[in-house]
């Protein structure tokens, strides 16, 4: 179990304030992703399959970004913002000071094992805190590699893994941080926050949900299939923000699933099985609880499955009721079950029914139906392709209501690992007696 005290001890000492510190810790960050490299590309190979192009683009190339973009604007985030004086409070100046929080937790999950755990580390070194960072156990390649690897590169006192099962989390959990950054499904979700609650820690979480991708009849459908079919099913359809459902217009309903199908052949192949460039299923369980779903409707392509090589083929699904698991849970893998919709009015009627999604995608010329969909609450949207918002490191990511609360990603995770000081300077002199008491003749003064 991680010695607190020594972080707690580390933090207080200041060590973690000075840029400089925060630069050289993101640096050798930096360092251990490029020297271990290979390693660390086999280790998601083993626990995800994860062929070596998605393993650059979604977790190493990714964290490379991160770190570059946040060491170019650290100076620029954490130097102090001044902001208006009110003429009340003159003479005077009033900033907005980003203060480290202190000893912060960061629980990541098993889709992306590297990503979902670094990156929110790189937001808390960034903002000058101490971490203890827990890998899902359910990557243990990855956890096992990062739990040999993070103690040669990062300093011992600041930052601490800790690898376990949940209840190595939830003995963590009994303990009290500044903050605790949560990635992870609704169930646990609640387990952290009930836990924080003891401390009143704040918490960030990050968690799923389904999210649907609406196809219009105006949409460019073949580009649309394509980038459908690629946000759904890399990472084998086990990545949060992969559209969970489709909503296609009546109009283009057949030629989309056509073109759906073109698409999964085009990528993938019709020897999905073999092919490098498809993940598998994290575990045996998981493998198991897609399966259940596929007598949730009719196998409009794909369903090919092996359990021993946890391998799911992209699987389309029609005629699935609103009722049926699998329009109620989020699927987590690669089956799409795609649902006929009159026009965009009913798409969205559907979309609002449901808890508010982690992402909304829609495909559209029509800049009045982008307007519309542009009304529905989600996490994030997406117009026009699939996951790609991911990549800007200036727009905030995060959930709302079931999917989650606060967000990081850049500036955003610096903000969640700092608390924004109000300070206010003022001068003794003047001192005019107006707002002191007594209030004889308030009501002349106004
Ligand atoms: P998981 O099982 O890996 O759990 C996440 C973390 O919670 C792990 O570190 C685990 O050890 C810990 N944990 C598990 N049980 C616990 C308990 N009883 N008490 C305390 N801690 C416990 O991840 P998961 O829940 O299977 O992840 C899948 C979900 O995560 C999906 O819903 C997905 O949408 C969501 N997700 C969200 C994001 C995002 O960025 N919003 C990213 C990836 C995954």
């Amino acid at each position: 179990m991680a010695d607190l005290s020594n972080l707690r001890n580390a933090f207080a000492s200041g060590i973690t304030k000075p840029l400089a510190w925060r630069r050289e810790q993101l640096g050798l960050l930096q360092q251990l992703l490029r020297d271990h490299e290979t390693e660390l590309m086999n280790a998601l190979q083993q626990d995800l399959g994860k062929p070596a192009a998605e393993s650059w683009s979604t977790e190493l190339g990714f964290l490379h970004r991160d770190i570059r973009h946040t060491l170019k604007n650290l100076s620029r985030w954490s130097k102090p913002q001044r902001v208006k004086q009110p003429l009340l409070a003159w003479p005077g100046r009033s900033e907005i000071r980003p203060e480290p929080l202190g000893v912060v937790l960061i629980l990541g999950a098993w889709n992306y094992p590297l990503q979902l755990l670094l990156s929110p580390l790189v937001a808390a070194i960034a903002a000058g805190n101490c971490a203890v960072i827990k890998p899902s156990e359910l990557a243990p390649a990855t956890a096992a590699l990062l739990e040999k690897l993070i103690p040669d590169y990062l300093s011992g006192s600041c930052v601490r893994i800790v690898t376990g099962d949940a209840e190595v989390a939830s003995k963590l959990l009994e303990q009290r941080f500044d903050h605790i950054f949560y990635t992870g499904g609704s169930r646990v979700g609640k387990i952290v926050m009930r836990a924080a609650s003891e401390f009143l820690t704040p918490v960030t979480l990050e968690l799923g949900g389904k999210s649907p991708a609406v196809v219009l009849a105006d949409a460019d459908i073949k580009v649309a299939a394509k980038r459908v079919a690629w946000g759904k099913w890399l990472n084998a359809g086990q990545t949060c923000i992969a559209p969970d459902y489709l909503l296609v217009e009546d109009a283009v309903y057949e030629k989309f699933v056509e073109a759906l199908q073109s698409a999964i052949a085009e990528l993938y192949g019709d020897q999905v099985a073999d092919n490098p460039d498809f993940g598998k299923i994290i575990n045996a369980q998981h493998w198991q609880r897609l399966e259940g779903y596929l007598s949730d409707g009719k196998v409009a392509y794909g369903g090919q499955r092996d359990a021993a090589r946890r391998f799911f083929a992209p699987t389309l699904l029609t005629d699935c009721s609103n009722e049926s698991a699998v329009m109620q849970e989020e699927i987590f893998g690669p089956i799409l079950p795609i649902v006929k919709i009159r026009n965009l009015a009913e798409g969205i009627d559907l979309i609002q029914a449901r808890p508010k999604p982690l992402a909304l995608y829609g495909f559209t010329t029509s800049d009045k139906a982008i307007e519309q969909l542009e009304q529905v609450a989600a996490g994030s949207q997406c117009f026009n392709d699939t996951l790609m918002f991911m990549l800007n490191h200036n727009l905030p990511f995060g959930g709302v209501g079931n999917s989650g609360m606060g967000r990081y990603h850049g500036y955003f995770g610096f903000t969640t690992f700092s608390h924004m000081k109000a300070v206010m300077k003022r001068s003794s002199w003047p001192d005019p007696d107006f707002r002191y008491p007594p209030y004889t003749g308030f009501k002349d003064k106004l």
